[in-house]
This record gives structure tokens, C-alpha cells and sequence, in this order.
């Protein structure tokens, strides 16, 4: 771009100085996403664990072992998902805080990943999230925001964000989109990798619990577009909506009160449940 002509005229100089302001952003952008690739990188694959069945039965069990990521959280995997989305759609900016509405596990993740590239993260969770979640975000630099009624989370989240100028990273809208569901050695494609030389390399069925659906919804997209005749299994736990919501067609189903199990069921149909994927 030519611009020497016009530097007499103000509104060319700002031009200049957007574009000054671009390359800067664009550096930081860059590092930012070479940062979580490198710690993609620097880090092993989870175990596939088989789990021994008695002979008789003739089936042959596996356990996906999410838990040996770096932070120890089960939703490493999705954290880092999250953030490549948010910093690819430009919705991550530097000095920005990062705000998530969670129970605690994916915030712990993503506290992680904001301190690894360096920006401030906001936890809002209900204030009976256990102390000892609480001291991991803290401990990645995160801070915690209680709100007194869960059903507020959401709401929560998104008036921080505006606040402060942030980004609210919203985990149940955009779980089931921030996964490459092709591959890209997601969830489905590491299972089936690791089951290559098993006796059965294609399980007839995987199960996977639901908390926003971006592991059911990415497995059972990996099946189709691999051509696998592998069927999904989804259980709901007692006292959350996906259930009826799934069974029902009624993407309006809720539940008042919440599910027992943490990090699964939820008392609303979260966007990022999509039940489609996973029938038939
Ligand atoms: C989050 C979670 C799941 C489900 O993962 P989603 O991809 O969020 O649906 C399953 N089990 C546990 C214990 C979890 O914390």
C-alpha cells in the first residue's frame, strides 16, 4: 500500500496506524496460537485402558483414561479446542480477560491456557464449586466470580464479558463446533488409533456421557464421516434434561433440579447437544 502521498492528510495517517496496530495484533495472534499447538505438541496421548470382562462374555472393554492430561482436568482437551477457536475467530484478544460460565472442570483447563498465552481468566461458577476447584484455578492465575443461583451462570458470564471487554467463551454453545470432527487426532480418531491392532479394531458400540455434547456429538461425526458401523451409546444421569429433550424432540426441555454427577447431565438443552450425530 502506497500511503507517502497522503501522509499530509490525517485520515491517511490513521490508516497507517490501524494497519501498525494489525501487524502488532497479528504477531501476538500468531504466538498465542503457537503456543497452545506447542503444548499440543509436548504433550502424550491418553491411555486406552482395557478393563478385563470375563472370558465367557466374549466382549472385549476399554476405558478412554482423560484424565493424564497436563491440568489432570477431564476437559483438557476440549479447553484447547476452545481457545484455538476463539483466537482463529479473532474473539480472543490480548489483555482481554477470557470468562467461562462452569462447574469448574473446564475452567481449570482454561485458566491454564490463559496464563499460557497470557491473558486474564474469570471462572463464574455456583458457589458451591469445591474449594479445591477453586484453589486450581487459582493457582493457574485464574480469579473465581460466584453467583448464588446456577440458573444465572450464563447471564453472568456474558454481562462480565461486556463489562470488561473480554470474551465469553460460552462452553455450551461452542463445545460441539471448536472440534475439528474430521480428525486431527480428536477424541474419536485417537480411540480408534489405539485400538488398531485390538481383535476387534471397530468397536461395535462407543459410550460417551453428555455435559455440553462435544464428545458424543465429535465421536459420532467421526463414525459417519469415517464410515464405521460403530454405534453410540449416550446415558443421561437421573435429574438432567437431555433425556427427555432427545427423546422427546423438545429442544425446551429442562430440569429443576440439577444432575448428581459432576461434569455430566445438565438441567437445560445446551446448543452444543445435538442429538442428530448420534441417532441411528
Ligand atoms: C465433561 C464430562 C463429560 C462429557 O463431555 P462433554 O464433551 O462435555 O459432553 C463426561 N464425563 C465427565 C466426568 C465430564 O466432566
Amino acid at each position: 500500500m502506497d500511503t507517502s502521498e497522503h501522509r499530509h492528510d490525517g485520515e491517511a495517517v490513521a490508516t497507517v496506524d490501524v494497519d501498525r496496530t494489525d501487524l502488532a495484533y497479528r504477531a501476538w495472534l500468531k504466538e498465542a496460537v503457537r503456543k497452545v499447538q506447542a503444548d499440543a505438541n509436548r504433550s502424550a496421548d491418553t491411555h486406552l485402558l482395557r478393563f478385563p470382562l470375563p472370558e465367557s462374555w466374549g466382549i472385549d472393554l476399554y476405558l478412554k483414561d482423560e484424565s493424564t492430561h497436563p491440568t489432570g482436568s477431564l476437559k483438557h482437551r476440549l479447553a484447547r479446542s476452545l481457545f484455538l477457536y476463539g483466537l482463529c475467530n479473532g474473539w480472543i484478544r490480548p489483555g482481554a480477560p477470557v470468562i467461562e460460565a462452569s462447574s469448574g472442570s473446564t475452567a481449570v483447563s482454561e485458566a491454564y491456557f490463559a496464563k499460557l498465552i497470557g491473558v486474564p481468566f474469570i471462572a463464574v461458577m455456583p458457589r458451591t464449586t469445591s474449594p479445591e476447584k477453586c484453589r486450581l484455578i487459582e493457582f493457574h492465575g485464574g480469579r473465581c466470580h460466584f453467583v448464588d443461583d446456577s440458573r444465572l451462570l450464563y447471564e453472568e458470564s456474558a454481562t462480565l464479558a461486556a463489562q470488561t471487554g473480554g470474551h465469553y467463551m460460552d462452553q455450551f454453545t461452542y463445545a460441539e463446533r471448536a472440534t475439528d470432527w474430521r480428525g486431527n487426532n480428536n477424541i474419536a480418531e485417537s480411540i480408534y488409533q489405539q485400538l488398531r491392532l485390538e481383535r476387534y479394531p471397530e468397536p461395535a458400540w462407543i459410550v460417551a456421557t453428555a455435559g455440553t455434547g462435544g464428545t458424543s456429538a465429535t465421536i459420532a461425526r467421526y463414525v459417519h464421516y469415517m464410515q464405521h458401523d460403530t454405534r453410540i451409546c449416550v446415558p443421561d444421569p437421573e435429574n438432567s434434561c437431555f433425556f427427555d429433550g432427545w427423546t422427546q424432540h423438545n429442544p425446551l426441555a429442562t430440569s429443576d433440579c440439577g444432575s448428581r454427577i459432576e461434569g455430566i447431565g445438565r438441567p437445560r438443552m445446551e446448543p452444543s447437544f445435538v442429538p442428530g450425530p448420534s441417532t441411528g
